[in-house]
């Protein structure tokens, strides 16, 4: 519990709950949804739950509500939601061209949102935008709805125990600070971790990874991050540094990257790596006389999908090279975590199958677990322009929820 902080608009507090409750409560956001799924999530009796659960509902924190169920017949299943005004968390999601910021209630329905396109010229120009943001954001919170705190999500990498961001590429200046101590209007719960880190978490609770006890979410974009979840919870590592899987060799002969290293995941399959193979066919004369990709100025990966739907077989050979690349690096994560689900997100997953249908084959060849089965490969169900800020907001109300 830490001090109350209060201000005209918002009052950042922690809701009375015992940790019974909590378990209980993180068990339902991340995707227990029944008495029967708690029972085995958590290992409590059924008249345990039972007492625990009414509990919860009589105190507001729970609502019942019929469940989806595939059932033609019988009675609907009852499900278990969080209570919208139980608690808020605030999330915000710096990028290379972007701030997003988003409010949400425990069930996870937007209550504030606010987002800022712009390329930032140094990390002082991100960081200021956001304290603008902020109290903006937080006026939208419903009156008497305890806030959590904030989370954020980490353009680059940020080391858990210091706290510190180390850096972020095309971000100038984003280092050596520690992000808790610049945004402290949200009081003292401020959670950063690296942005695939949170989208795994938006994943976790919300999207393609709720109710999964191993799974993995690629963020295909720009650049290509992960979030590796095992046993229910999103690997931190022993720095916080899990899930640089944009910087797996999958070419040791391959283009320099922004790392330092050669030949990484990233330098062969992520959007700028798209643009750059298209870049390149058109000055070095390997391009079709008749290529779409020869039309107009050099295309972006948007671009040479849209040339490859079409039918463009250069285009075509750009994607199937990098799925192919992709499948290489993901064969090697599906045989060390043998995930159940593989979610995939991130801009670069618009491509859809021009990306995966290479990858799967790929796949089906290299990854061990291929003769049992692959996992399943699924799109992300979640909004891309929310998914960051999500996610973030996700961290601190599990950070809560553990808490106890
Ligand atoms: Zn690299």
């Amino acid at each position: 519990m830490f001090g109350n902080q209060t201000n005209a608009r918002y009052l950042i507090r922690d809701p009375e709950m015992p940790g019974s409750s909590r378990r209980i409560l993180r068990g339902i956001l991340c995707g227990a949804g029944s008495r029967a799924g708690l029972q085995k999530a958590l290992g409590l009796s059924p008249g345990t739950i039972s007492e625990q659960i009414a509990g919860m509902v009589r105190a507001g924190l729970l609502v019942e509500a019929a469940a989806p169920s595939n059932a033609s017949r019988g009675r609907p299943r009852i499900g278990l939601q969080a209570h919208p005004r139980t608690f808020a968390a605030a999330g915000l999601d710096f990028g290379s061209g972007h701030l997003r910021g988003g409010l949400f209630s425990a069930d996870g329905q937007v209550l504030g949102w606010l987002e800022i396109s712009r390329v930032w010229n140094h990390a002082e120009e991100a960081l200021g935008a956001a304290k603008l943001m902020l109290p903006r954001l937080l006026a939208a919170l419903p009156l008497g709805t305890p806030l959590l705190g904030l989370g954020i999500a980490d353009p680059g990498m940020v080391e858990t125990g210091s706290g510190r961001s180390l850096g972020a590429v095309h971000i100038p200046g984003w280092q050596d600070f520690r992000l808790a101590d610049v945004m402290t209007v949200c009081g003292p719960r401020v959670v950063v971790r690296p942005s695939a880190q949170m989208k795994g978490l938006a994943e976790m609770l919300h999207g393609g990874l709720r109710g999964v006890r191993n799974g993995v979410f690629l963020d295909l974009g720009m650049g290509v991050g992960a979030a590796l979840m095992l046993e229910g919870h999103v690997l931190g590592g022993h720095r916080g540094l899990a899930g640089e899987f944009g910087h797996v060799c999958v070419n040791p002969s391959g283009l320099d990257c922004t790392c330092g290293g050669r030949g990484c995941l990233e330098t062969e399959c992520s959007g700028r790596a798209i643009a750059s193979a298209a870049a390149k066919a058109r000055t070095d004369g390997t391009l079709l006389g008749n290529s779409l990709l020869l039309r107009g100025r050099s295309p972006d990966a948007q671009a040479v999908a849209r040339a490859a739907l079409a039918g463009d077989p250069l285009a075509r050979k750009i994607y199937g090279r990098a799925g192919r690349m992709l499948g290489i690096a993901l064969g090697g994560l599906i045989n060390l975590l043998d995930p159940e689900y593989v979610i995939v997100g991130g801009g670069l997953s618009a491509a859809g199958d021009l990306l995966m249908d290479p990858a799967k084959e790929v796949l089906r060849s290299q990854a061990l677990c291929a003769s049992a089965g692959l996992p399943a490969i699924r799109f992300s169900p979640l909004s891309l322009t929310q998914v960051g800020a999500l996610g973030a907001a996700s961290s601190v109300m599990l950070n809560y929820l553990e808490a106890a």
